[in-house]
C-alpha cells in the first residue's frame, strides 16, 4: 500500500482522509487566468482543466496553458473518478477545429495539448474530430508540437488509431488511469488489455511518435501493482509515465484511499526511470497535460541523446 495519512475515529477506523498540506493550491486569480477564460468563452471551447475541476487551472491558466476538450462537454461513460458530465452529447461542431487552431494561434503556444470526452455514439468514435484539429493546427501554428490524449475508441480502435496516427500528431497519450484490479469500479466501461493494446498499436503503426500514459494514485492501489503497470507500459514501448494524486471532486465521486507522499512519489519516479521511460512526471499535482511543453522538449531531448548514444556504439 502506498503511504497513508488516515483520521481515526474513536473506534479506531479510518473515518475520512484529511488533505494534506501538499495538495493546497492558490484560489485561480490573475490577469492571464482571466484572459484565458475569455479567449476559450469566444472561441466556444471546452477545456478539461474547468470540467474536470483540475487543481491546477490557477497556475497553468495564467501561463497560457490549456488543454482543450473537444467534441463537446458531455460524455458517454460515467468513470467514478471524473468530473465530466454524463449523457447524451450534442451534435459534433464542425467549426471546433479551426477555433481550435485559433486558440494555439492567439496564445503564441509552442505546444499543445488535445483532448476530449468519450464518443460512443460516433461511429469513428470521434476519431476523425482528432485529425481535423490535427490538420487545422498544422495549417494555422505549423511550430505548435501537437499532444493528443485520447479515448480508447472502445470497439473501433484500430481504425480509429490509424487515422489519428496517420494524421501524425508529436505526442499520442493514452491514460491507463489505474491498476488492472481497480477497472470494475473506477473504469467500468473501459478494459485495461484494450487500452495498453492501443498505446502498442500508436507505435507499431508509427515508432516516431511519442507514446505517453499515466495512472492517478490513492485509489487502493498496491506498490507492486503500480510497478507491474509500469512493466506493461514499457512492454508496450511507452515513453512518458505521469503520476499524480486522485483527488476525490465531489462526494457523489469515488473515496480518496490514501494520500501518496511527494517522497513516495518521488520513489516511484526512480523506479520508473530505472525501468526505461524517456521521460517521467510524478509528484502530487502531477496531471497528463501538466507542464506538458517543457516535459515534450525534455522527451525530444532524451531520446536524441539515446540515438546518439547508439550511433557512437
Ligand atoms: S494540468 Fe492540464 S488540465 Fe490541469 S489546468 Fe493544467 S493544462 Fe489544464
Amino acid at each position: 500500500m502506498n503511504e497513508v495519512t488516515p483520521i481515526e475515529s474513536p473506534e479506531g477506523r479510518p473515518a475520512r482522509v484529511r488533505k494534506p498540506d501538499w495538495i493546497r493550491v492558490r484560489a485561480p486569480t490573475s490577469k492571464g487566468f482571466n484572459e484565458t477564460r475569455k479567449l476559450m468563452r469566444d472561441l466556444n471551447l471546452n477545456t478539461v482543466c474547468e470540467e474536470a475541476a483540475c487543481p491546477n487551472i490557477g497556475e497553468c491558466w495564467t501561463k497560457k496553458h490549456a488543454t482543450v476538450m473537444i467534441l463537446g462537454d458531455v460524455c458517454t461513460r460515467a468513470c467514478a473518478f471524473c468530473n465530466v458530465k454524463t449523457g447524451m452529447p450534442r451534435v459534433v461542431d464542425l467549426k471546433e477545429p479551426q477555433h481550435v487552431a485559433d486558440a494555439a494561434a492567439q496564445m503564441g503556444l509552442q505546444h499543445i495539448v488535445i483532448t476530449s470526452v468519450d464518443r460512443d455514439d460516433l461511429a469513428d468514435g470521434g476519431a476523425s474530430q482528432f485529425v481535423k484539429v490535427i490538420e487545422a493546427l498544422r495549417r494555422t501554428t505549423p511550430d505548435t508540437t501537437i499532444e493528443i490524449l485520447t479515448p480508447d475508441f472502445r470497439n473501433k480502435h484500430e481504425a480509429a488509431v490509424e487515422a489519428i496516427v496517420t494524421a501524425r500528431p508529436d505526442v499520442y497519450n493514452h491514460n491507463l488511469e489505474t491498476v488492472p484490479r481497480l477497472y470494475p469500479t473506477i473504469r467500468p466501461g473501459a478494459r485495461y488489455y484494450a487500452s495498453l493494446r492501443l498505446l502498442e498499436t500508436v507505435k507499431r503503426l508509427d515508432p516516431s511518435i511519442f507514446t505517453k500514459s499515466g495512472v492517478m494514485l490513492g485509489l487502493g492501489e498496491e506498490r507492486l501493482e503500480v510497478h507491474q503497470v509500469m512493466d506493461d507500459m514499457r512492454s508496450a514501448d511507452v515513453d512518458f509515465l505521469t503520476m499524480g494524486q486522485y483527488l476525490q471532486p465531489t462526494p457523489r465521486h469515488t473515496k480518496v484511499i490514501d494520500f501518496v507522499t511527494p517522497k513516495a512519489f518521488d520513489a516511484y519516479a526512480a523506479i520508473a526511470r530505472a525501468k526505461g521511460f524517456l521521460q517521467v512526471a510524478s509528484s502530487p499535482l502531477t496531471r497528463s497535460s501538466y507542464h506538458a511543453g517543457e516535459d515534450f522538449a525534455e522527451m525530444r531531448a532524451a531520446r536524441e541523446a539515446k540515438l546518439a548514444r547508439q550511433a557512437a556504439r
